[in-house]
């Protein structure tokens, strides 16, 4: 695939020396719908990848082509807007302007972008066309920015920009991860460290359910409000930040409606689950870890209500396979992927049985994805 953008860019922009930025797609492992609460997420990078082709120009002209759209783009330097007609190119020109509102000056740039991320399964292609773009920019005007400054940055673009509200855990991931291990990041103070995912004979597979996204992002706000309301609540009383600040959520229960209670409880019992797992990487007890991943799928069903029947079919047949050590709904739910814990030589096995079957009730073939933990962009491209 790299050398397919590369030799697209030479086509493009002719040959001579160029750079190539390798950047991660990601998945998150437990601590689903807390990052927005100040909870502990733990996402690993993954061996899906952009790669972004590119040279300094010594004009203004700002010249981007997508591989995969098979598009070409071009403005400059002073006109770095939003544009109606080319949405992917509004996720590099974002980048691009943030580094402008800081003060640094954008050289003319000409580049060749592309990759085998899944669009909108969940695992974050947008962020990592932002993060590519951010380590791009650093590159070619040798600018050194923080690892957590150059995060902020590419969420910024993305929320300020595109106009998507994610959380921090999708940029902070394809920049900091590490191969072999989990990230562990604590939402709330930014701090983070690396868990050890000495894996064995196991894998993490993913289950694209190939399911449209059409009302993801209205439950996703709906439950950003929703738990607020319950903080706005517990304010009343007690002096906290977010629910992830509560330790037993219980005492508040005849406080709030019965949905936010549920909504709330998923909030806080997530976060405990995200610690004890945690522990269980560090004792490779996979057997517990997987456990916890079936919890977390549950209460994100039951209690946060963002499943949906394709991602609940997966979890329910992986329970009958052999080798699975469980499984659960990863990124926001409503559709994407199903990330599942699994014995490598099962694998075949599990494709095999669910492909026909999830076929025969939801007419669609889902796409499987073996992954691999994998060094985020910046040790990629050091
Ligand atoms: P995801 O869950 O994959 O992040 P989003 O809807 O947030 O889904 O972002 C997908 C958008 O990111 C695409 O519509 C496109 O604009 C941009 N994008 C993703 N991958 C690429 C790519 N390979 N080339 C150009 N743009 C891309
Ligand atoms: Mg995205």
């Amino acid at each position: 695939m790299k050398e397919q953008i590369q030799k697209a860019f030479t086509e493009n922009f002719g040959t001579g020396p160029f750079i190539t930025i390798t950047t991660p797609a990601r998945a998150n492992l437990i601590g689903e719908h807390i990052d927005y609460q100040g909870g502990y997420v733990l996402p690993i990078g993954i061996d899906r990848f952009i790669y972004t082709s590119a040279r300094k120009r010594e004009d203004n002209k700002i010249a981007l082509f997508s591989f995969n759209y098979n598009q070409y783009f071009e403005t400059d330097t002073e006109h770095i807007t939003y544009e109606e007609n080319y949405l992917w190119a509004n996720y590099i020109l974002g980048v691009l302007d943030e580094f402008r509102k800081l003060g640094f000056a954008v050289p003319g740039i000409e580049l060749t972008i592309g990759g085998n991320i899944p669009v909108g399964s969940g695992l974050s292609s947008s962020a990592a066309v932002e993060v590519s773009i951010g380590v791009l920019f650093q590159k070619i005007t040798g600018t050194k920015l923080e690892p957590l400054e150059l995060i902020k940055l590419a969420r910024r673009a993305e929320n300020e920009f595109v106009g998507v509200s994610c959380g921090i855990m999708d940029q902070f991931s394809i920049y900091l991860s590490k191969k072999n291990s989990a990230l562990l990041i604590n939402c709330k103070t930014l701090e983070y460290r690396y868990a050890p995912l000495q894996m064995g004979n196991l894998k993490f597979l993913l289950v694209d359910t190939k399911k449209e996204r059409s009302l993801s992002s209205s439950v996703y706000n709906d439950r950003v409000a929703s738990v607020k309301e319950a903080v706005r609540i517990i304010r009343q009383e007690k002096d906290i930040e977010f629910l992830t600040d509560i330790e037993d959520i219980s005492s508040y229960k005849d406080k709030f409606s019965e949905e936010t209670f549920r909504r709330a409880l998923h909030i806080v019992e997530e976060n405990k689950r995200v610690v004890e797992a945690v522990n269980c990487l560090e004792n490779s007890d996979f057997d517990s870890f997987g456990e916890l991943m079936y919890q977390s799928h549950k209460s994100l069903k039951e209690l946060y209500e963002v499943s949906c029947r394709e991602l609940d079919f997966i979890v329910e047949f992986s329970k009958n396979i052999r080798g699975v050590k469980g499984a659960r709904l990863t990124g926001a739910g409503m559709g994407g992927c199903c990330l599942v814990l699994i014995e490598e030589k099962c694998i075949p096995t599990f494709i095999d049985e669910l492909a026909p079957l999830y076929q025969q009730v939801f007419g669609k073939t889902p796409e499987f994805y073996p992954i691999q933990p994998v060094d985020g962009a910046l040790y990629q491209n050091i």
